[in-house]
């Protein structure tokens, strides 16, 4: 099977804050990863303020690249 060429449909803006949200939703999985191995391990972390945080700039990551790509359009403009 072929494999579609990967081409990117955001304009420059939109191309950077998708970065910006894939990297918070990294930040975010990371300690989820440590909260984790911490239960198993029986260690504390004192995670919660981080994560809360963390959780805070994904969702404004998320909302700031979907208001973008709505209000302007790109992503729907390389749609045909
Ligand atoms: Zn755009």
């Amino acid at each position: 099977m072929k494999q579609k060429k990967a081409m990117s449909v955001y304009c420059d803006t939109a191309r950077v804050l998708l970065e910006g949200c894939e990297e918070s939703f990294r930040v975010v999985l990371a300690l989820h990863d440590l909260q984790l191995l911490s239960a198993v391990d029986g260690s504390r972390t004192g995670l919660g303020d981080l994560m809360a945080k963390a959780d805070v700039k994904k969702r404004h990551a998320r909302s700031t690249w979907l208001r973008h790509v709505d209000q302007h359009g790109c992503a729907t403009a390389a749609r045909v």
